[in-house]
């Protein structure tokens, strides 16, 4: 179902072009629709005045254009600072080349330009899964098979993907590297199955395939024919000694309706996760992509822009983006100021005792992409044991509640096991360097940054 917001949005895009729509458009988000009225929210106080002074008429005319109706449109300003460009524009595919009869395949297709490993940047959030990707691609086949990559959305998986696609083809050209998104691969069954072309299909994903690459495999969970489809896919390839390489948003175990046949042969190989990065990650990314676009940052601003966009390297480039755009149309550098202007009360400290133990949780089962259910669980396992003391630790120092308090929102847990974690986390702080930036960004997330 849609909305007048999105209706209009989808019909002026094709007149405003892509990077407009991106930039000045969707960062606003619908909250009400009535009597003739269209109640926006924006971000920050400059992209309402912006958004009004530029696209509001162009708006109210295409909603006309629709509905025949008159709307105004009000605008007011995000209190929590809204999200900050969630997603890339996506990359165009199209479908998998015909075979080549000669012995040099031609080039990837799909493969977006910019997602190399030269453009990667590499951090203890994303090590493993980097490293892991570039032993794949000096070796397909050999290292790690399959290699499934796994993390929330805006970190660095579908670039880490492409970037095996284009270093295959670099060093071995006559690899044929199928690269697609699983929602394609289901649309291309789907009609293989309808026109009849179901051997086409076989043919171009079972033999005439030396690395497969599939973006976002979860999309398949609980779609039986292409579960079943994949399934002999990976197979026919596995089983000649191919590539396979997989991304999700989650585990092989946590992908819901996923057949055990499925998720057990993604487990064969490697399963590496991305975290979202830490300051200094966030700070390098920030500098390649000021290079990379000949924008004018000081070192200082982009320290303290990578320490309010904290969630996903997307929104940092996004605010990044936004930022030097705005910059440029005044005509002023980008100084801190400027920055917390743009990015309106995303940048403002949040009052420490607004917070919950619910909304800490969240806080940290995002960082670590845990289930806030694995917060308040038994598992002891160290994926979610560590999570859980960090999030017991800042529920005590951040909302003051009791210890039994917080122990009972924690599934009830007893108070001494949270007297425990938050007595752990304080001496290792001390010791361990990497636990102080995690607290400390959470902690900042949360209350915002500190002076
Ligand atoms: P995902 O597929 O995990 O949702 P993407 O691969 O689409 O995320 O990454 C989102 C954006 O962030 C892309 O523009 C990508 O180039 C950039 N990005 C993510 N991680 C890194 C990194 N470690 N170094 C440089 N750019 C990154
Ligand atoms: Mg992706």
């Amino acid at each position: 179902m849609t909305d007048i917001w999105t209706d209009a949005l989808a019909g002026l895009r094709p007149r405003l072009g892509a990077e407009t729509y991106e930039l000045w458009l969707r960062p606003l988000v619908l909250v009400t629709t009535g009597q003739g009225v269209l109640h926006l929210r924006a971000p920050s106080l400059f992209m309402k005045e912006w958004f009004e002074n530029h696209y509001r008429d162009a708006v109210q005319q295409e909603i006309y254009a629709q509905t025949q109706e008159h709307y105004a449109i009000e605008v007011d300003v995000s209190e929590e600072g809204a999200p900050i460009a969630d997603e890339a524009p996506a990359v165009v595919q199209t479908p998998a080349p015909a075979p080549s009869p000669s012995r040099r395949a031609s080039a990837p297709v799909g493969l977006s330009e910019r997602y190399r490993f030269g453009t990667f940047i590499q951090g203890a959030s994303n090590e493993l899964a980097a490293s892991a990707a570039r032993a794949v691609a000096e070796e397909p086949g050999r290292r790690f098979n399959p290699l499934f990559i796994y993390g929330g959305v805006g970190l660095g998986k579908t670039h880490l993907l492409h970037a095996v696609g284009h270093a295959v083809h670099e060093q071995r050209p006559d690899r044929r590297i199928v690269y697609l998104s699983a929602e394609r691969f289901m649309n291309e069954f789907i009609s293989a199955v309808r026109f009849n072309e179901c051997d086409q299909f076989r043919k171009r994903y079972r033999e005439d395939c030396d690395v497969l690459l599939i973006d976002d495999i979860q999309f398949i969970a609980g779609r039986d024919r292409t579960m079943d489809e994949f399934f002999h896919v990976f197979n026919a390839l596995y089983e000649a000694g191919k590539q396979i390489m997989v991304t999700a948003d989650r585990t092989p175990s946590d992908m819901q309706g996923m057949e055990e046949r499925i998720t057990s042969r993604l487990n064969w190989g490697l399963v590496a996760d991305i975290k979202p990065p830490d300051l200094e990650t966030r700070v390098a990314i920030l500098r390649q992509k000021a290079e990379d676009e000949r924008i004018a940052i000081a070192d200082d601003v982009a320290v303290y822009l990578a320490t309010l966009v904290r969630s996903n390297v997307r929104e940092l480039e996004g605010a990044l983006v936004r930022v030097s755009t705005f910059a440029a149309l005044k005509g002023v550098p980008i100084s801190q100021d400027f920055v917390r202007e743009v990015l309106g009360d995303a940048a403002a400290p949040r009052a420490p005792q607004q917070l919950t133990v619910e909304a800490i949780q969240k806080a940290v089962a995002g960082y670590f992409s845990v289930r806030i259910t694995d917060l308040k669980g038994q598992r002891r396992h160290k994926g979610v044991a560590r999570p859980r003391m960090i999030a017991m630790y800042l529920s005590r120092e951040l909302t003051g509640s009791s210890f039994p308090e917080i122990g009972l929102r924690f599934g009830g847990k007893d108070h001494s096991t949270v007297i425990n974690a938050c007595r752990r986390m304080a001496e290792m702080q001390t010791t361990d360097p990497e636990l102080r930036t995690i607290i400390e960004s959470l902690r900042a997330q949360l209350v915002g940054p500190q002076a």
